[in-house]
């Protein structure tokens, strides 16, 4: 590795103190300009009497003790638990080992920690069908590598080592430590930035009047809450412009010392850049711990002066180039070999339990409809339970979500005429009435009455889902045709 362990050493104790000097800064030029505005609203004096009275030593040694404060507890309150904070953030979870996928991503992440010969490196899986990695370290030395569950069920083995090869080259070379203290410091509250946008503009349809006047009293609120988050997002834009784009280029070059296989980072860069990167879900403010921005900005795609010093990373073009030329090959030849997976017909493999039948323990849970004992399954690589006699499926709502991400399933005809057929239906001009289900389902988990609903507004699916223990059931073919219409919409087929 290009680093040593003092060498990083040095590196954060640098990236610590440039830091909390910019924060220092920043501070004390808010500070002494709130002071002087308060100055000219309480003094009769002309504001403008000369610049000795704006910098008398007493009044500097306060506004400065007074950002010194400020800035001390927004560092020691954002950097305490940067990696938990940030993964929180996005939701991030630990890998489910019971999950094909997910035991996979963190094998590969305990091969590469190996390899680099650093700590053992933590594992988050982000649940959106996006394509993104990231990764983060903190201050004691951890760090963690995080993937989207779409970036998981959409590369092979060899492209997964390669995009997890380049996050240990930015743990590995100290990178990750300053990106992930500086999004820790404002990118957290650009992203907080970004969701109150999506709640107001979310709230411009409202007409009622009680609404409005409570909406009136949030948004006064909100608006001081949006102007200090503004000027921070501001300083975060400053901050970002510290982040050489080389970085990127330097951990794709480690990636392939690693993994031996220029084409397989390539060929993962190419996907990525093709697919959806996560915007919406992933905050625009966090990109820097990302292997590429979620939103795609034709910034970051030029090149110049001006984008080299505002953009966090490179233009794909560059990176892409630099890699086919190490493997000596070109785009053309990139995008006709690309390996991706087949797609295989719908077939679970039953799990048996220390050789016991699944269905032979009397304990498990129960059919719903037909009350018999449900078997363990993997359905597209996650763990759910499948009921041998209605064909029904019971799934917790976060394997849900992580099945309909995955796009490895091939439809037999029915399911897509039936899938067809149920869009084709007037469910939206007739909705059903959810409100009086007689014949609720109890949860085969925990027995409480389940919901009926549709999974997602957009589609006619309808599903049962326990609010207790978040357990959803869908009866048989249900969970095929939800896979098959979102898979269809996002390929903007709906
Ligand atoms: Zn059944
Ligand atoms: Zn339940």
């Amino acid at each position: 590795m290009p680093y040593s362990f003092v060498e990083i050493e040095k590196e954060k104790t640098w990236v610590i103190k440039a830091v909390f000097v910019f924060l220092l800064v920043f501070y004390f030029l808010v500070a002494e300009l709130l002071w002087i505005v308060t100055r000219m609203f309480f003094s009769s004096q002309s504001p403008f009497a000369g610049p000795a009275q704006l910098f008398s030593p007493g009044e500097f040694v306060i506004v400065f003790a007074v950002a010194l404060a400020v800035a001390s507890l927004h560092w020691y309150y954002s950097t305490r638990n940067m990696i938990a904070d940030l993964t929180n953030l996005l939701d991030a979870r630990a890998p489910d080992l019971g999950d094909t996928y997910h035991k996979m991503f963190r094998n590969v992440v305990d091969e590469v920690s190996i390899a680099t010969g650093g700590r053992k490196i933590g594992c988050y899986v982000v649940p959106s069908s996006g394509m993104n990695a990231f990764a983060v370290s903190d201050l004691e030395g951890n760090s963690a590598i995080g993937v989207t569950e779409g970036l998981l069920s959409r590369l092979s083995r060899s492209q997964l080592e390669a995009v997890v090869g380049h996050e240990a080259a930015h743990i590995a070379s100290g990178d990750s430590f300053s990106t992930t203290v500086i999004c820790s410091l404002f990118g957290i509250y650009g992203a907080l930035l970004e969701g109150i946008n999506r709640i107001t503009l979310g709230r411009s349809g409202d007409s009622s009047k009680e609404r409005v006047s409570v909406g009136a009293r949030f948004g006064a609120y909100l608006l001081v809450v949006y102007l200090v988050l503004l000027v921070v997002k501001g300083a975060n834009h400053l901050l970002n412009m510290f982040i050489s784009r080389q970085r990127e280029y330097r951990a794709d070059a480690v990636a392939v010392r690693l993994t031996r296989d220029p084409v397989a980072l390539s060929e993962a860069l190419y996907l990525i850049s093709r697919g959806w990167r996560g915007v919406g879900v992933i905050p625009g403010s966090l990109s820097p711990i990302f292997i590429t921005a979620p939103d795609t900005d034709s910034l970051s795609e030029s090149e110049g002066i001006f984008s080299d010093l505002f953009s966090t990373h490179p233009p794909f073009k560059n990176r892409l180039n630099i890699l086919l030329d190490m493997a000596h090959s070109d785009l053309q030849s990139l995008k006709s070999g690309i390996r991706t997976a087949p797609k295989t017909v719908v077939e679970e493999e039953p799990v048996e339990l220390e050789g016991l039948s699944v269905d032979a323990r009397r304990g498990g849970p129960f059919c719903p409809k037909c009350g018999q004992a449900l078997s363990e399954i993997s359905y597209e690589g996650a763990p759910a339970m499948k009921c041998r006699f209605c064909g029904g499926v019971l799934a917790a709502s976060d394997v849900a979500t992580r099945i309909i991400a995955r796009e490895n399933y091939l439809f037999p005809g029915e399911i897509r005429e039936s899938s067809e057929a149920l869009m084709k239906s007037h469910w939206r001009e007739n909705p059903p009435n959810f409100f009086n289900v007689t014949d609720k389902l109890a949860c085969p988990r925990c027995r409480e009455a389940m919901e009926r609903g549709f999974f997602t507004y957009g589609l006619p699916v309808i599903i049962d889902k326990c609010f207790k223990c978040g357990n959803i059931w869908f009866d048989k073919g249900e969970l095929e045709m939800l896979q098959y219409l979102i898979e269809k919409s996002r390929n903007g087929e709906l």
